[in-house]
């Protein structure tokens, strides 16, 4: 039974590997992060202090191009949670054919308790520590549970000043002012509402009508939450870490997500029932969609899961454990390397106008999204039929597939 999130990664690589002929020694490539980068680093506290920090840079894969990944400040951030984190990447960027590789970076702090001067210097000194891996051309981080584009703008503006010339193209998810690219806000909860109507296309339903409950609150649940209000679905129940709100007639998304933006939760929402986040979770609904944390749905509750699809969010939702009871229930889950895929696309367009200095309209963003994700859920869902898997193996069919060739077609260096 897999203990941590990179003895998951390590096990759901291994369930679909599995299912192709790899040539010997690339699964031993792949099972395996290239680079892992801890630095310790002081940040000046606005009492005058010195406070010591530790961030992680893992890159697990830099076959299919740069290595492309998100950067998280939580107090539970992990080397082992990166480095999972960092192997996701790698295979969500191949189910979704963008040319990336997979990192992930965080830094161990609590930005609740942080000023904006204190995240500022310590995004400034966490960038100058991995600024010796990071780069356009090598390594781009990307916004992630506690990071937003303000900080994604201070990254860039540090690696301009060492570098005295511009890159905006270092990281993604910037401001539309600083080289942002129109529609990368939504760009997570888009492919999340995109996922959820095609798997349920596939089950013979409509998102006109169907219920969905939805965990967590921040980017990815919010917006997915009133993406799929604005396709008809009704959303009833959602939560964040304070707890979880449930109205069967119905929550108005956007509504609960301003008075989150007002008063620090959903919880105390008008006209909802409080319940646990535990209830949440097993409520009847036709999709549940995870997007908060990782190993949320696990052996424990998996059997109590009155979903019929499943749309992971969050990256990491399900254990394998869970995984296994779902599949034999008959529970579809869209796994987070396609459903979250939304963002790292989206990143890959603004990459894209970074590089050429030319930007896009919103309609095309959306339109390249809706393409990319549309034709990468049709790939996944035609190997799951064929193979008769699940898909999640599935989608890492496809995904190893891609990046194995990669390695194959490079060759081992020297
Ligand atoms: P966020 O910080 O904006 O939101 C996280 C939300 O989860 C918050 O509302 C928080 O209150 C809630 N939460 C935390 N612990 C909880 C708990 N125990 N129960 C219920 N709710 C809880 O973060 P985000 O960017 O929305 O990321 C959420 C997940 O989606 C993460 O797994 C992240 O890796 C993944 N993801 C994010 C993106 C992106 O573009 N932001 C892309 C792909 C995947």
């Amino acid at each position: 039974m897999a203990t941590s999130p990179f003895e998951t990664a390590v096990q759901q690589f291994d369930n679909a590997a599995r299912y192709l002929r790899l040539p010997p020694g690339i699964a031993d490539v792949l099972r395996t992060p290239r680079r892992e980068l801890t630095v310790h680093f002081p940040v000046k506290m606005d009492d005058g202090s010195l406070k010591m920090f530790t961030g992680y840079r893992v890159q697990h894969s830099t076959a299919a191009g740069p290595a492309k990944g998100g950067l998280r400040y939580h107090p539970n951030v992990t080397l082992d949670e990166v480095k999972a984190l960092a192997m996701w990447m790698t295979w969500k960027c191949a189910v979704v054919n963008v040319p990336f590789g997979g990192a992930k970076g965080g830094v161990v702090c609590n930005p609740k308790e942080m000023s904006q001067g204190e995240l500022e210097r310590l995004t400034r000194r966490f960038t100058t520590e991995i600024s010796c891996i990071i780069g356009p051309m090598e390594d781009i981080p990307a916004p992630d549970v506690n990071t937003t584009p303000q900080t994604m703008a201070w990254i860039m503006d540090t690696y301009t000043m060492h570098a005295g010339t511009q890159h905006l193209a270092v990281v993604t998810g910037k401001p539309v002012e600083v080289g942002g690219s129109l529609g990368r806000n939504e760009a997570t909860g888009r492919g999340v509402m995109i996922t959820a109507i095609e798997a349920l296309k596939r089950l013979g339903r409509e998102i006109q009508g169907a219920t969905v409950a939805v965990q967590g609150y921040g980017n990815v649940g919010s917006i997915s939450a009133y993406l799929l209000q604005d396709q008809g679905a009704k959303i009833i129940a959602v939560s964040d870490s304070r707890g979880a709100i449930y109205n069967p007639v119905g929550l108005n998304a956007r509504e609960v997500l301003r008075y989150k933006q007002e008063t620090g939760s959903v919880v105390g929402y008008p006209g909802a029932t409080v319940i646990s986040d535990a209830e949440l979770l097993t409520l009847p609904c036709d999709v549940l969609v995870p997007a908060a944390l990782e190993e949320v749905i696990t052996g424990e509750n998996a059997e109590r899961i009155r979903a019929k699809v499943i749309v992971e969010g969050a990256n990491g939702p399900t254990t394998p454990e869970a995984d296994e009871i779902l599949t034999r229930r008959g529970i579809m889950i869209v796994p987070d390397i396609l459903a979250n895929a939304g963002g790292v696309t989206v990143s890959y367009f603004e990459w894209v106008q970074d590089l050429q200095t030319f930007f896009w309209s919103e309609e095309e963003v959306n339109a390249r999204l809706r393409q990319h994700i549309v034709h990468s859920f049709a790939d996944v869902y035609r190997i799951a039929q064929e193979k008769g898997v699940n898909m999640r193996i599935a989608a890492y069919i496809k995904a190893i597939a891609r990046v194995a060739k990669a390695i194959e077609l490079r060759g081992i260096y020297p």
